[in-house]
C-alpha cells in the first residue's frame, strides 16, 4: 500500500489528541480514484472468505464500503448514528464510544438487512481503541451472522483496538498502521 503511505504523508495532518486527520481524501473530500485502489485491495485481501454484505458505520466508512463491495457484488449496510423517525423499529443495536467526539451515542441497523445467513466483512476508516470495530461486530453477533473479517484503511498502532481485535481471534486487516515520533512525524510501521 505505497501509495496509500505516500498520501497520507504528503496530506496528513496530526492534529491534538494524537488524531490524523486526512479530510482532503477520505473524512470530508473524498479521492474516488485513491478509494476505488483502496476497495481493490480489500478485494485481494479478504479474497478467500464468503462475503454476503460489508457492514460499516456512517458517514466516513460509507464511501469505502461502497468501493469495496463493488468488487464483492454485495450491498453495503451502515450502521447509523442519528436517531431517526424513519429507522424501522426493530433494530440491532451496540454502544459505542466515540474517539473523536468524546462521548458515547447508539449504532443501530434494521433487522430487516441482516439476518443470521449473512457472511459480513466490516469495514471502517481508522482503528484507534476499537470501539467503533467492536459495536459492529456486536451488531454481526446479535443477528447471529458470521463476521468474515474487519478492513480498516488506517490503523493507529499506539493505541490498542488492534490488539483487542486481533485476541478475539477476528481476521483483521490494516491497509496501513501508523504512529507518531517524538517530533510529531507519521511513522509506518
Ligand atoms: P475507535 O472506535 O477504534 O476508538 O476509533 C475509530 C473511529 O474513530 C473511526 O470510525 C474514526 O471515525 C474515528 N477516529 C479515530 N481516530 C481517528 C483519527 O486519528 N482520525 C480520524 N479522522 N478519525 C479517527
Amino acid at each position: 500500500m505505497e501509495y496509500l503511505k505516500q498520501k497520507i504523508l504528503k496530506e496528513g495532518i496530526i492534529k491534538e489528541g494524537c488524531i490524523l486527520k486526512v479530510d482532503s481524501f477520505l473524512n470530508h473530500q473524498i479521492d474516488v480514484e485513491f478509494l476505488n485502489e483502496v476497495g481493490k485491495e480489500f478485494k485481494r485481501r479478504f479474497s478467500d472468505k464468503e462475503v454476503t454484505k460489508i457492514l460499516t458505520v456512517e458517514a466516513s466508512g460509507i464511501a469505502i464500503a461502497v468501493m469495496t463491495a463493488q468488487y464483492f457484488n454485495v450491498p453495503v449496510l451502515f450502521a447509523k448514528k442519528v436517531e431517526s423517525s424513519n429507522m424501522d423499529e426493530s433494530t440491532y443495536e451496540s454502544e459505542v464510544y466515540s474517539y473523536t467526539r468524546g462521548k458515547t451515542y447508539k449504532m443501530r441497523v434494521s433487522k430487516n438487512y441482516l439476518s443470521k445467513d449473512d457472511k459480513v466483512l466490516v469495514i471502517d476508516d481508522f482503528l484507534a481503541n476499537g470501539s467503533a470495530a467492536l459495536g459492529l461486530v456486536n451488531l454481526v453477533e446479535s443477528a447471529g451472522a458470521e463476521l468474515s473479517g474487519i478492513g480498516i484503511v488506517i490503523e493507529k498502532s499506539f493505541q490498542d483496538g488492534g490488539k483487542k481485535l486481533r485476541e478475539k481471534g477476528i481476521n483483521l486487516h490494516s491497509l496501513v498502521r501508523v504512529e507518531f515520533d517524538s517530533e510529531n512525524n507519521i511513522v509506518f510501521k
